[in-house]
């Protein structure tokens, strides 16, 4: 009879390995999890929570400009860079000993070191072999850089956090939420910043109205955008600056160069193959509705599995995961409208179909918006807008795409996000009371469609 160390053994302690490594732990099975770096994975560490501890920072500028408006006079401010990536390193290093805590106080045993797979049933850590039942991928991904001649010049978002100095002008290379979120990052705390894509507009596969008014209001705080280029080279200056030589033939000089070009699983060496996992040409590992991979004991989730990268879906796929396998519940993965939010100055937000979308689905939709001056910006003398939208499908009448762009969209939207994963109509939109003054209550009386469309 074979036997086994472990129940499960999970390859990966971010937010995905750690949630399915607890709850199956839980459900009363033996389980190990190893970790290559730190306890906590992408969002803990280089995602998520560092990025929004920089954002909060950042906003500050905002802050000071527009309190003159209200009768305040902010004195002299500055900013000290080191203070902040300290500051911000005792949050993370004490999330990662929450971390710990958890998974020890829920009984697993943790591995400090880089796991890789002999064969389906058998993981090597740091010379040991342990031998487990079930295996559970969750090794994320990592960001990609573009190869061009000098690349090893640009920094990528692991490297921003921890900058020994904050760059005076930035080159962000990439249209995604990653890029814009640094813009303005950077540009918040007195960077001059400049992002470089190349098609037209950022935050492609977002709705249309969010991009054009999160870009104007980007532009509107100074960002600059280089559209329809890509860099071809990156040399370093003698004094230590690096010049970016463009397609179009422009060249031109930053302190820092950031490579925001996407992110791919992080599935290299580890030993899939043997194990008779199978990957996508982008080393996605494929997996069925139940993370399945086309191993029969082998599972993954996260990230490298290439779904949606985010991590509430990593955590809702590790939990389903678990109680599917180990808690006798039916849970497959549900990727239907998962709201999600860009950090960006101004922020956006979103759950449901983008317009596009939509129409792409042949959808016959009623659109209604409404941009506006929040009224936070009114005293303060600032010119940016505020976008509220819903799409509403004409035959159920439901909301089946709903976007803001403003102050707290991400808080508004999460909101929201469950009316609309519940289905529900405009008209019970409309029958519910706004909160007077918000920017919110405007989803809830907007009357007036601004466009008929049938797909
Ligand atoms: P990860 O969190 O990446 O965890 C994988 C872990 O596995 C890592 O700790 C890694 O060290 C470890 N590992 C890898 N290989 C091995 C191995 N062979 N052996 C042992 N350990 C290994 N998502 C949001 O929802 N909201 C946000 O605001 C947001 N902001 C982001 C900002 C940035 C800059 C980035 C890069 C990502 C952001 N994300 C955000 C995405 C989010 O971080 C990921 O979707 C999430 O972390 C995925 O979780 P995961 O468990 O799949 O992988």
């Amino acid at each position: 009879m074979t036997t086994f160390d472990y129940s499960l053994f999970v390859i990966g302690g971010g937010s995905g390995g750690v949630r399915a490594a607890r709850i199956t732990a839980g459900h009363g099975a033996r389980v190990a999890l190893c970790e290559e770096s730190r306890l906590g994975g992408t969002c803990v560490i280089r995602g998520c929570v560092p990025k929004k501890l920089l954002m909060f920072a950042s906003q500050f500028a905002e802050a000071f400009e527009d309190a003159a408006g209200y009768g305040w006079s902010v004195g002299e401010t500055s900013f000290h860079w080191p203070d902040l990536v300290a500051a911000k390193e005792r949050e993370i290093s004490r999330l990662e000993g929450v971390y710990r805590r958890l998974l020890e106080s829920a009984g697993v045993e943790v591995f400090d070191g880089r796991g890789q797979l002999l064969d389906a049933h058998t993981v090597e850590v740091g010379g040991r072999r342990i031998r487990a039942e079930r295996i559970l991928i969750a090794v994320g991904g990592r960001p990609s850089r573009l190869e061009i001649p000098g690349s090893e010049h640009a920094i990528v978002s692991d490297d921003a956090f921890d900058l020994p100095e904050l760059p005076q002008r930035v080159l962000i290379i990439g249209g995604g939420y990653i890029a814009v979120e640094f813009a303005g990052i950077f540009n918040g705390l007195g960077a001059e910043v400049e992002v470089n894509y190349r098609k037209e507009r950022v935050l492609r596969g977002f709705d249309e109205d969010v991009r054009r008014v999160v870009e104007a209001g980007m532009q509107g705080r100074g960002i600059a955008f280089r559209y329809g280029s890509v860099p071809e080279s990156i040399e370093l200056e003698p004094d230590g600056r690096r010049r970016v030589h463009f397609d179009d033939g422009e060249n031109a000089v930053y302190d820092q160069v950031m490579f925001a070009t996407g992110r791919h699983p992080y599935t290299g060496e580890l030993g899939l193959e043997q194990a008779g996992v199978e990957t996508t040409a982008s080393g996605a590992v494929v997996v069925n509705d139940y993370s399945r991979t086309t191993a029969p004991n082998i599972h993954a989730v996260g990230d490298v599995t290439d779904r949606v990268a985010l991590t509430p879906v990593a955590l809702m796929e590790g939990h389903a995961f678990a109680d599917t396998v180990y808690g006798g519940m039916d849970r497959p993965c549900d990727h239907a409208n998962i709201p999600a939010a860009v950090f960006s100055q101004p922020p956006a937000s979103s759950v449901g179909l983008t317009e596009a979308e939509a129409h792409a689905r042949g959808t016959s939709i009623r659109v209604y918006r409404s941009e506006f001056t929040p009224m936070r910006y009114t005293l303060a003398g600032r010119d940016e807008k505020a976008l509220m939208k819903l799409l509403v499908e004409d035959d159920s009448d439901r909301v089946i795409g709903l976007h803001v762009v403003g102050p707290d969209a991400a808080e508004i939207v999460q909101g929201f996000a469950v009316a609309v994963r519940a289905g529900l109509t405009k008209a019970d939109f409309d029958r519910t009371l706004g909160i007077h003054p918000t920017s919110a209550e405007e989803l809830v009386t907007l009357r007036q469609p601004v466009a008929a469309a049938t797909g």
